[in-house]
């Protein structure tokens, strides 16, 4: 059969065409009134789409790059941060705070779970400057209770900041991040945004931004400060991925299509979708008797737990081979254990019912258990049919 090769991933994700046509087209010069015109039109659409009055920063990089920002301004050599780690993301953050030199308490758990908001209650301290964390850990799957965790670093005043790592959390996540008062949230554009890799946004609290003019750790390309002078100004400190920036026009024109010229409601509408395919998902893979791998699973993606005795690798390429279909392996010392299928960004109902018929057969060529065809795709349907009963009753 005909083969279209199709990203499940958490990242890089599906992209969307209108993106992708703005990007060849665009030709202008980063010093003039159109791009002006676009960044700031975009700057203060990222605002809608994160759910923020904060400044946010738009830079050209992956979404490490704005993970390494926030220690750098946020911190100085020396400084007590909390990192919370559950997964391969989690360690990212305790290797940038202590690359700057920072005195890191780690809190983890096992990968799979997410924490007790006791165990980080207790490990919350005033002297603690910064807690770092994921909102979703793409390497598990698991999802986790920013609000909670944020209700325990603001109990503590103003002192100590909540960076979130959201990069994909936003658009696949309801996150209210004024009210609840993360300080520092980020995102990456290969994720929910649907365009390719290279822009990673965040949007900065005023208690942050006061805090950067007493850090002394070293940053020169990251200054946040110097961004948001030049932001102020509809400018970038250096040259911006400009063809990015009219992708990321594109694509939020179409989340505010989405809610039908409302943006915060087409974010509302992408976040809902990611939940649908996730449950749809979900309900697919227990069908099959499959485990989850994550006990809180999150909206991003379904992690799922290879068979007893079973490389998940092998389902890897099955996929691959036979519908070109890319699935990731798990990370690190999760690799053979488990597969991830994500649903941030643009997917919708056909690519998860493709996706669960596709299962079906990858599982019966890999495992020695016979397959009932259907029954994964059945429990989606069932999910997806309950689920447009209660839209159409609320109509
Ligand atoms: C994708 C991702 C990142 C960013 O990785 P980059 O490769 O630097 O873009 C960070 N955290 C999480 C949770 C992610 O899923």
């Amino acid at each position: 059969m005909l083969h279209k090769n199709r990203l499940f991933t958490p990242g890089p994700t599906p992209l969307l065409p209108a993106a992708q046509t703005a990007m060849a087209s665009f030709t202008a010069h980063h010093r003039t009134a159109d791009f002006k015109a676009l960044f700031q039109r975009v700057l203060a659409d990222m605002k809608e789409f994160i759910g923020t009055k904060n400044d946010v920063l738009v830079l050209a990089c992956s979404g490490t790059g704005v993970m390494e920002a926030s220690v750098s301004n946020l911190t100085s050599p020396g400084d007590k941060v909390l990192v919370l780690t559950a997964g391969k993301f989690g360690e990212r953050w305790t290797g940038l705070a202590k690359a700057f030199g920072c005195n890191v308490d780690v809190l983890s758990v096992p990968y799979g779970e997410t924490f007790s908001l006791e165990d980080i209650r207790a490990r919350v301290t005033p002297n603690v400057r910064a807690v770092f964390v994921q909102a979703t850990e793409s390497s598990t799957g698991a999802r986790h209770d920013v609000q909670g965790i944020a209700k325990i670093v603001r109990a503590q005043g103003d002192d100590t900041l909540l960076v979130v790592d959201a990069i994909t959390g936003l658009g696949t996540t309801h996150l209210d991040v004024d009210d609840w008062g993360v300080d520092v949230i980020i995102g990456g554009s290969q994720k929910a945004l649907m365009m390719p890799p290279g822009l990673a946004y965040c949007a900065v609290s005023e208690r942050a931004w006061k805090r950067m003019d007493a850090t002394t750790s070293p940053r020169f390309y990251f200054d946040m400060r110097k961004e948001r002078k030049s932001a102020a100004k509809g400018e970038t400190a250096y040259t911006p991925a400009t063809s990015l920036f009219a992708a990321l026009g594109a694509a939020l024109e179409f989340v505010r299509g989405m809610g039908k010229g409302d943006l915060a409601k087409g974010r509302e509408e992408l976040v809902n979708n990611a939940e649908l395919c996730a449950e749809m998902t979900r309900a697919g893979a227990k069908a099959l008797g499959l485990k989850l791998y994550a006990s809180t699973p999150a909206a991003a993606l379904t992690a799922i737990s290879a068979p007893d005795g079973l490389d998940s690798g092998k389902i890897v390429k099955e996929f691959r081979e036979s519908f070109d279909a890319v699935v990731a392996n798990g990370q690190g010392e999760m690799k053979g254990k488990l597969f991830r299928i994500a649903h941030i960004g643009y997917y919708d109902y056909l690519d998860t019912i493709g996706i669960l018929g596709a299962l079906e057969h990858v599982l019966a060529r890999v495992t020695d258990k016979s397959v009932e065809y259907g029954v994964s795709v059945r429990a989606a349907q069932q999910v997806y049919a309950r689920s447009h009963e209660v839209a159409l009753a609320a109509r």
